[in-house]
């Protein structure tokens, strides 16, 4: 980045410019640090450490016990035969001692330890007939170097080819480089909460002392974690604010379209449901753009609710878009929204990837033309040649297959417009401030009533007979089912075979009414076959998690998933969602192959106990950490290097705070704080966010 200051320098260069580090180690390094920086090795943090500091003498040496001794070479007594160790024997005032290595080279262990000499050396003490030694020591040196052999070593997560020894080392001349930067932290708050400046946060970092300086919570670290979120808040919030100055549209709050379409729901809408909606719909009379997320689980109507939002903007004049991340689900949204949007008299259009040639000539003249009043699609209909008369509302569904980034994108792309999110992911608190936290949330928590509770059956795998008995009495009542298999390597092509072969064994014993679908079908031939489940023409729907998202089929009342402990909580969760969405009573098989270890045990019976996905969500992040959760890896939202949620969320919440007050007193970010969270927000590469200091 060009105007990056230039304090920074140092931690954006390659690790090749580190002494010591040639092209092979680079790569290594590389890879295990996660980047090409020295700022990346830097965040490369220690797991543990081997305290060195030792002041006894041979005599001292406990059985196991890592020591550093000055000790005189006596004597080197050379492998006797083949696979046999070279003894080098030593001694001190109070002891003898034999360091012991196997394959040696001669010459090399004379020079290192030349007969006579004083050396000195570290590592761990065993006990071998009765004798104490030292088995290959981590480190040799002469009597100078023992304050440097002498310390408390950290040890870091490794790859082959890469030993402790040598990332230390490489971390020592990459630490020496680490630069002073000015404070942006606030003065009371760092002194509060005994934090240190960032460049003594980073070296003790790398600088451990004691177990509790590997904890997520020494002051070291909640710094350096800290920094992370403030940056991730502040950047949202900077954001936000640059986008809501963009000035909205403010729409008159006529209803005729409105009240045709409720007049031929044939429902009602849930509180929930109606206080969104009054909630969007205050935001759309605002002459301020809406920037809302409406988050609401599987089958809580979220559909109903955009598709009036839309109309808002109908009635007004303007053009409103639904976007959703697949060809199935966009499909999906026009068949379902179409006899509403009939009743009013709106007219709509469906474009996706699919359509090519004239067709797509066409309904991009309707687009351009104002033709088309609504427009339903997937990413399709945000392509650079996809011009819209007046576009006023932009609804995104399914929101974490896009990721905060292309939203950002998309906003920024079209000014002026009106922004409705929708996820059916059930984020906890934490997660979601991380994701959304340039939105407004609209909570859909309550159920379409009339739902009955699905029932969750654990079910060992090798009762998967009974079960199919069980599923055969369910087809004739005429039930459908969807039966999901595992993800085991998360792997298109082994994900893949699974499904096939459990494809072919339903068949044999369920004949032609079952389906096939999975990651690596066209997205047409994906369609077909959810057609045909959807209008019944298949009982059984075998998929990997393709199905995963929005897929509505009310009929479907079973849902069967194969290895549910290979699943994480919220995926489950998902999964589970799809039946449950008609008057019947549905089921949830999940299949296991036990003996189940904890963690999954508590993980299907959470499933079993609840079916509020905000409560699982909170219990997924605690039995995972945050950076697992459903979506967040996918999309890329809120991966964090320093900071881990299910530890730092205390942290977050602060960060959040902070970033509100300081950009509602310095939103230019120009005083002296300002200046140094510049710094800030450049160490964390939050493009979006400098974009806009520089620009203003
Ligand atoms: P999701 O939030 O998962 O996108 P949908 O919008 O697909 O949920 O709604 C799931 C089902 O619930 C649809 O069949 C929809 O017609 C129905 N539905 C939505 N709102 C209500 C309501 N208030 N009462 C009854 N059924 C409703
Ligand atoms: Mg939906």
């Amino acid at each position: 980045m060009m105007d990056r200051p230039f304090d920074l320098d140092p931690l954006f260069r390659p690790l090749s410019i580190l002494p010591g580090v040639g092209p092979r180690n680079a790569k290594l390094l590389e890879k295990l640090a996660g980047g090409p920086k020295v700022l990346d090795l830097l965040w490369h943090m220690p797991v543990d450490f081997i305290d060195r500091r030792f002041s006894g003498g041979v005599a001292q040496a406990q059985n196991g016990q890592v020591v550093t001794l000055t000790l005189s070479v006596d004597k080197h007594s050379p492998a006797k035969r083949k696979g046999l160790p070279t003894r080098v024997t030593c001694h001190d005032d109070t002891g003898a001692i034999s360091l012991v290595f196997f394959h040696a080279k001669k010459d090399w262990l004379l020079k290192q330890l030349p007969e006579g000499n004083q050396i000195v050396v570290s590592g761990r003490v065993e006990y071998f007939q009765g004798q104490p030694q030292i088995v290959h020591p981590d480190a040799i040196g002469k009597t100078g170097d023992r304050s440097m052999i002498e310390r408390i070593e950290p040890v870091y997560p490794l790859t082959q080819g890469i030993t402790n020894k040598v990332l230390n080392k490489v971390l020592s001349r990459a630490l020496s480089i680490v630069p002073e930067l000015p404070e942006w932290l606030d003065t009371a708050h760092k002194s509060r909460n005994t934090w240190p400046g960032w460049k003594d946060a980073v070296l003790s970092l790398h600088a451990p002392q004691s177990d509790a300086d590997l904890l997520p919570l020494s002051p070291a670290r909640a710094r350096l974690a800290y920094d992370e979120l403030l940056a991730n808040q502040l950047t949202l919030i900077l954001v936000r604010e640059h986008q809501r100055a963009i000035e909205g549209r403010s729409y008159a709050q006529s209803t005729v379209l409105r009240d045709k379409v409720m007049a031929s729901l044939p429902f009602s809408l849930t509180g929930a449901q109606q206080r969104s909606l009054r909630e969007i719909d205050e935001d759309m009379q605002k002459p301020l753009r809406m920037l809302r997320l409406l988050q609401g689980d599987v089958g809580s109507g979220k559909t109903i609710v955009a598709c009036l939002a839309m109309l808002n903007a109908v009635e007004a004049g303007h053009q409103a878009a639904l976007m959703a991340p697949t060809e199935i689900l966009a499909r999906q949204h026009a068949h379902s929204l179409a006899p509403f949007l009939a009743a009013a008299g709106v007219r709509t259009v469906t474009l996706t990837g699919r359509d090519k040639g004239k067709t797509r000539d066409v309904l991009l003249s309707q687009i351009q033309n104002g033709a088309a009043q609504i427009i339903i699609g997937t990413h399709a209909i945000f392509q650079r040649d996809v011009l819209y008369h007046d576009l006023g509302l932009a609804v995104i569904d399914e929101q974490h297959r896009f990721g905060v980034q292309q939203r950002l994108e998309l906003a920024s792309k079209n000014h002026g417009i009106d922004l409705l999110v929708m996820t059916a992911t059930p984020i906890p608190r934490t997660l979601a401030l991380t994701a959304y936290g340039d939105l407004d949330v609209s909570r859909l928590d309550e159920k379409p009533p009339g739902r009955k509770p699905i029932e969750t059956l654990l079910l060992p795998v090798d009762k998967i007979d009974t079960l199919t008995e069980r599923l055969r009495v369910k087809i004739r009542e005429g039930h459908r089912i969807y039966w999901v298999c595992p993800l085991v390597e998360e792997s298109d092509l082994v994900d893949f075979a699974a499904a096939e072969q459990r494809y072919d064994i339903l068949r044999q014993s369920f004949g032609e009414r079952v389906g096939l679908i999975h990651g690596r079908m066209k997205p047409a031939e994906k369609d077909a076959v959810m057609d045909q489940f959807i209008s019944g023409d298949l009982d059984i729907l075998v998929s990997t998690t393709v199905i995963e998202v929005g897929v509505n089929v009310p009929e479907a009342t079973i849902m069967v998933i194969e290895e549910a402990e290979r699943f994480g909580l919220a995926q489950l969760h998902q999964l589970r969602g799809r039946v449950g969405r008609g008057a019947e009573q549905s089921y949830c098989f999940l299949l296991y192959s036990g003996p189940l270890g904890e963690t999954a045990k508590e993980r299907l019976s959470t499933l079993r106990e609840t079916e509020d996905g905000f409560v699982i969500a909170e219990k997924d992040l605690e039995l995972r950490g945050s950076g697992d959760v459903l979506g967040v890896r996918q999309s890329g939202m809120a991966e964090f290097r320093l900071a881990d949620l299910s530890a730092h969320s205390a942290l977050l919440s602060a960060a959040r705070d902070d970033a509100k007050l300081i950009v509602s007193k310095d939103s230019g970010l120009v005083s002296a704080r300002g200046k140094a969270l510049r710094t800030l927000l450049y160490l964390f590469e939050r493009d979006q966010a400098i974009e806009y200091f520089k620009s203003g």
